[in-house]
């Protein structure tokens, strides 16, 4: 029978890419299937503690084995912010209109433009946890372009394209992004398991 792990996200987005890239490895619940429809607070200081706040929510109060990803947009010039507060970079509310704007705001004038796309996912299986890492190195541009994707996609071009991840959809992203080379080093571990 194909194993099916529950993914500790609320975000239909990160669900939809997540699927995608898993395709029939096993089979993706989400927190909606198991009656969460609860926020999940992110009060680690990393990216590996508060996808492991995730995981560990999900199992403590619904009993899931599962696995949760938490992601960051690191630029360099900013050393490494907005980092593990990229959610809430222009304050609470997760809007990323706002958090683009202000991105674009501290990176006025500046020349360095280089970032990065850090995944982490936990997972918590058989009692035991494990963690898978992703990154895509790319650059902020000067202003939006596309509207594929979700949060700070249409600001991101990743190394070797000169469009962004907006721009490029989900086909191109779901094969080079940080989510997704972290999910395929996930797949991985559960085809030797
Ligand atoms: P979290 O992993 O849900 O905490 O995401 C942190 C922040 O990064 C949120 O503002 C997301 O919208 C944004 N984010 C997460 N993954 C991506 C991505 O793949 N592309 C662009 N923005 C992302």
């Amino acid at each position: 029978m194909k194993r099916k792990l529950v993914f500790a996200t609320n975000n239909v987005h990160k669900l939809e890419e997540v699927r995608e890239v898993v395709k029939d490895s096993f089979d993706i619940l989400s927190l909606k299937d198991i009656g969460c429809t609860e926020d999940i607070a992110e009060t680690g200081t990393t990216l590996e503690e508060n996808a492991l706040i995730k995981i560990h929510y999900v199992k403590e109060k619904y009993g899931y084995d599962c696995f949760g990803d938490d992601t960051g947009l690191e630029v360099d010039a900013l050393n490494g912010a907005p980092g593990v507060y990229s959610a809430r970079y222009a304050g609470d509310g997760h809007d990323a209109g706002a958090n683009m704007e202000k991105l674009l705001k501290e990176l006025q004038g500046v020349t360095n433009r280089s970032a990065r796309f850090r995944s982490v996912i936990a997972l918590i299986l058989d009692g035991k946890e494990y963690l898978f890492e992703g990154e895509i190195k790319g650059r902020i541009i000067e202003s939006k372009k596309g509207t594929a994707g979700f949060g700070y996609d249409p600001i991101f071009m990743p190394e070797g394209y000169d469009k962004t991840f907006a721009e490029l959809g989900n086909d191109i992203k779901n094969n080079v992004s940080h989510r997704a080379l972290a999910v395929k080093a996930l797949c991985s571990f559960l085809e030797k398991y």
